[in-house]
């Protein structure tokens, strides 16, 4: 059996084809993330993670753009596998590749300083990377509590939750629901 993608037009109309898209961009993530773990004590499939977020937009969020749910799906792939940007504009057109990209943190650089630019960048993102990045800071912030990494302690777990919180401040009035959640799981800061 192939684990390769099947191959799909390279744009998707919007509409068009929602859910092909959408399982599309499914199995891409799961093919490039099926070698890795999530930091957690149990060392959770990967893929977990950007389903999370997919389910947070669309069950918490009422975000029904199917873009934007492929782009949660996809949305750690560049950073945290070997895949390149122009895979993502071929395979999904350079809608989503662009929404991937604003939400890709640049690898080289150290761990201070790509926190620091999403929180200056995060003011000036477009809606729908607004839209990820929200969700994706509250299924960081509930792994933190229900399942922390292995080896973070107390402080370093509440340095997250305060920087999650900086770049949530820049994005709010994106989307009521999720900050009504981002704020309820906020108010469980260990
Ligand atoms: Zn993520």
């Amino acid at each position: 059996m192939s684990t390769q993608p099947i191959s799909r037009p390279s744009t998707f109309a919007a509409g068009a084809d929602d859910i092909g898209l959408i399982i599309q961009a499914l199995a891409f993530a799961a093919h490039k993330h099926r070698d890795q773990r999530r930091k957690d004590v149990k060392a959770s499939p990967y893929i977990n993670h950007p389903i999370a977020v997919a389910h947070v937009l669309y069950h918490e969020g009422g975000v029904s753009d199917a873009r934007v749910i492929a782009a949660a799906l996809l949305h750690d792939t560049i950073e945290d596998t070997e895949t390149h940007a122009s895979e993502i504009e071929h395979e999904f057109g350079k809608g989503i590749c662009d929404i991937v990209l604003e939400v890709t943190d640049d690898t080289r650089l150290d761990k201070a300083d790509r926190r620091r630019l999403q929180v200056e960048r995060s003011a000036d993102a477009s809606h729908s990377a607004r839209l990820v990045k929200l969700a994706d800071k509250i299924c960081n912030l509930r792994d933190m509590l229900n399942s922390p990494p292995a080896s973070w302690d107390l402080g370093r777990r509440r340095e997250y939750f305060d920087w999650a919180r900086q770049v949530m401040e820049q994005i709010r009035g994106t989307n009521r629901r999720l900050e009504a959640v981002f704020d309820k799981v906020f108010a469980r800061r260990p």
